[in-house]
């Protein structure tokens, strides 16, 4: 790569280069990675914007909407005058005009069967932003299936819960999930969501891509971590694999992806209950 590490990286950077745990190398390896946020919404945009100022090499970010005024609300990477542009667009602009260092790849098509694996290969880590459990389950399925570590978050009025998986080798989302729910569930649309709690899933999604490529502090691995803002209590429960799971089990039969049907519905699928997580 023809890349320097010139007085300007070493100033925008410098308060990552200053933490031991990161330092240039730490911060070379930010520049070198490729991360993938999939939905421009609530999650993805605090995501993308840290992921961005942190100084992410490749930053590709995958949304077919367009952006609404119902959406600005939380969805910070995106401003009025952007309603009705597509959204990767206004993601995109937003990206460069905070760090022109980052090569932004915009996706703008929903993630199917059908093409999904082809994108997620392309990255080093993911981060599952999208607001229906179909597109978690299928982002779930193709980063397993392509070994590629991801961050999973839903967000629900004042819930939060997020994990981070390292493919084959701890607790994914169909481990922790079972199968997709059937029936009529909440959705923000429906139910509301706390805007600012959107910012502080996506924040942690975000640390946990750069903890992952840094090799920063421990990753929120074979855990769920679950916030309920309303009354800003944390909770961090231990989950595990699966050995039945039908994604990452040794028997598993989803080999090959499919669309995942179910309803289309938002945000975290369990309250922060004490037993809220099914653990095998
Ligand atoms: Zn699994």
């Amino acid at each position: 790569m023809d890349f320097v590490c010139d007085d300007a990286f070493l100033e925008r950077y410098s308060r990552h280069i200053l933490l031991p745990e990161v330092g240039v190398a730490g911060q070379l390896r930010i520049r070198r990675a490729k991360v993938l946020v999939v939905g421009a919404g609530g999650l993805g945009s605090p995501a993308a914007l840290y992921l961005a100022a942190a100084g992410v090499g490749v930053l590709g970010v995958a949304d077919a909407d367009v952006v609404d005024l119902s959406n600005l609300q939380r969805q910070i990477l995106h401003a009025t005058p952007d309603i009705g542009a597509p959204k990767v667009a206004s993601a995109a602009r937003r990206i460069r005009a905070l760090n022109p260092d980052v090569e932004v790849v915009t996706h703008a098509q929903y993630l199917t069967a059908a093409n999904i694996a082809d994108v997620v290969s392309r990255y080093d880590f993911v981060v599952e932003g999208v607001d229906n459990f179909p597109s978690k389950y299928l982002v779930n399925d193709a980063c397993v299936l392509a070994g590629v570590p991801f961050s999973m978050g839903g967000i629900l009025q004042f819930v939060g819960q997020t994990m981070t998986v390292l493919p084959g080798e701890t607790a994914c989302y169909r481990c922790v999930m079972g199968e997709p729910p059937t029936g009529k569930i909440p959705t923000c649309a429906s139910a509301g969501v706390f805007g600012a709690i959107a910012g502080m899933l996506g924040s942690i999604q975000a640390a946990e891509a750069l903890k992952h490529i840094t090799g920063a502090g421990r990753p929120l691995l074979d855990a769920l971590l679950c916030f309920d803002a309303a009354a800003m209590d944390f909770m961090k429960s231990p989950v595990r694999r699966d050995p039945a799971c039908r994604v990452c089990g040794a028997h598993g039969d989803i080999r090959t992806l499919s669309d995942v049907a179910g309803p289309v519905c938002a945000g975290a699928r369990r309250a922060c209950a004490p037993d809220a997580p099914k653990t095998p």
